[in-house]
C-alpha cells in the first residue's frame, strides 16, 4: 500500500514545529547554560520542557517491546494517539472510518469531533467480525478500520484469520487497539508492522501497568506512519512528570507479571459464584480484566450495587448488550465484597 498517497495533504506539506531546543539537540552538554526557551532559570527539578522526542523513553519502550525506536509513537494516553492517527489520513467533511460497535466510544467521539463519518458494521451475535460486509466498504475515502481486541466492552479477541484477512484486504489503515492484549490468551500483533504496511497498534500503560493516571499510551507500526503521527502531534504532549513514572514503572517487570496473573486468578475465581446467582443469565467469556455479564435487568442490578457502594458499568445501550453490566476485575478484597453484595440482592 502507498501510504504517502492516503496521507492528508497539509500534513505532507506542513513543517512541524520546531522548537527551541530542537536546534541544538544531543549538542549541548549538561551544564550548559539554557537561555533559549524562555523557562525559569530557577532550578525546581520541572521548570525545563520535556524532551520533545522523548529520546529516553522510547529506547526503554523499543527495548521491552522489541521494535525499533523508529516504529514507536508515545502519546497522551492511547487516545491522543487514535486521535493522531485520524488526524493524519483522514480529510474532514470527506473521509470516513469503520467500527464494530459495540466497541470502545473513543473511535466515534474522535471521529465526530474531526467531522469524519463512521461508519458502524455490528459484530455478529457471538462477538465475531462480519469480515465480507467490512470488505465490501473498500472505497478510496474509508480511511481506517479500527478493530479492538480483546474488545471493550465485549471482552472477548477476535479471531487471527479475521484480523489478517481485514489487514490483507482492507484498502486503508487498520488500527489494531490492543489496551487489554496483557489479560489475552492470544498474542499481540505487533510483530505484524514489520510484515504489512497498513497495520497500527496501540497499546497502553492505562491497565495492565496500573498506570492510568500518567496517561501514556504507545503507537506501533512502520516508520513512514510514525513519522507522519509525530509530525502533527503538540511537541511536549508527555510531561516530565509521567515520563520519570513511566521510566520507573516499566522496569518493574516482574510485579506487572505478577499484577495481571492476580487479576486473571481472580477473573477464573469469580466466574463460580456469578454463575450460581438466577438473575445473571450469561456470563460472556473474557479475555481481558473485567467481564461482561447479561442479568434480568441491568438498570435495577446498576442501582442495587450502586447503593451498596459499588461501581460497575451499565452497558444496556450498546448494541448487543442489552441488560449488560461490564464489571472490572477488582482486588480479591473488592470481589469478595461484590459476590457476598450480589448474593444479598
Ligand atoms: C482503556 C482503553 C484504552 C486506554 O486508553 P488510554 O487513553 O491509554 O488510557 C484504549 N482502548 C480501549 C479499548 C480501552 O478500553
Amino acid at each position: 500500500m502507498n501510504i504517502d498517497a492516503i496521507v492528508r495533504d497539509n500534513v505532507k506539506k506542513m513543517f512541524p514545529y520546531s522548537s527551541a531546543r530542537d536546534d541544538f539537540e544531543g549538542v549541548l552538554e549538561r551544564d550548559s547554560i539554557y537561555l533559549d526557551a524562555n523557562e525559569s532559570p530557577f532550578d525546581n527539578g520541572l521548570n525545563r520542557y520535556p524532551d520533545n522526542k522523548h529520546i529516553e523513553l522510547k529506547n526503554l519502550v523499543s527495548n521491552i517491546k522489541n521494535v525499533n525506536v523508529n516504529q514507536l509513537i508515545l502519546g497522551n494516553g492511547t487516545d491522543e494517539i487514535l486521535d493522531l492517527i485520524v488526524r493524519v489520513f483522514c480529510n474532514p467533511n470527506q473521509d470516513k472510518i469503520i467500527t464494530l460497535p459495540p466497541t470502545y466510544g473513543m473511535y466515534d467521539v474522535i471521529a465526530k469531533t474531526n467531522g469524519i463519518e463512521n461508519i458502524e458494521i455490528q459484530l455478529k451475535d457471538d462477538f465475531s467480525i462480519d469480515v465480507n460486509k467490512i470488505l465490501e466498504l473498500n472505497s478510496p475515502k474509508t480511511k481506517i478500520l479500527f478493530l479492538c481486541s480483546p474488545n471493550n466492552p465485549t471482552g472477548n479477541s477476535f479471531d487471527i484469520k479475521d484480523l489478517t484477512d481485514l489487514i490483507n484486504g482492507f484498502k486503508g489503515i487498520v488500527v489494531v487497539d490492543e489496551a487489554y492484549i496483557d489479560f489475552s490468551s492470544k498474542p499481540s500483533l505487533i510483530s505484524l508492522i514489520n510484515v504489512s504496511n497498513n497495520i497500527i497498534i496501540t497499546q497502553t500503560m492505562s491497565k495492565a501497568y496500573g498506570m492510568a493516571g500518567i496517561r501514556l499510551g504507545m503507537g506501533f507500526s512502520n516508520e513512514k506512519i510514525i513519522h507522519y503521527l509525530n509530525k502533527i502531534k503538540l511537541p511536549y504532549n508527555i510531561n516530565i512528570l509521567s515520563e520519570r513514572k513511566a521510566l520507573k514503572e516499566l522496569g518493574k517487570a516482574d510485579e506487572v507479571k505478577k499484577n495481571i496473573s492476580l487479576v486473571l486468578a481472580q477473573r477464573k475465581l469469580l466466574i463460580p459464584f456469578l454463575e450460581k446467582l438466577d438473575f445473571i443469565k450469561k456470563i460472556y467469556k473474557s479475555e481481558a480484566n473485567f467481564l461482561l455479564i447479561k442479568v434480568d435487568n441491568a438498570n435495577r442490578r446498576y442501582n442495587q450495587l450502586l447503593d451498596k457502594g459499588i461501581v460497575v458499568r451499565d452497558r444496556s445501550n450498546e448494541p448487543l448488550c442489552k441488560n449488560c453490566l461490564r464489571i472490572t476485575i477488582g482486588t480479591k478484597n473488592e470481589n469478595n465484597i461484590l459476590i457476598k453484595t450480589l448474593n444479598e440482592l
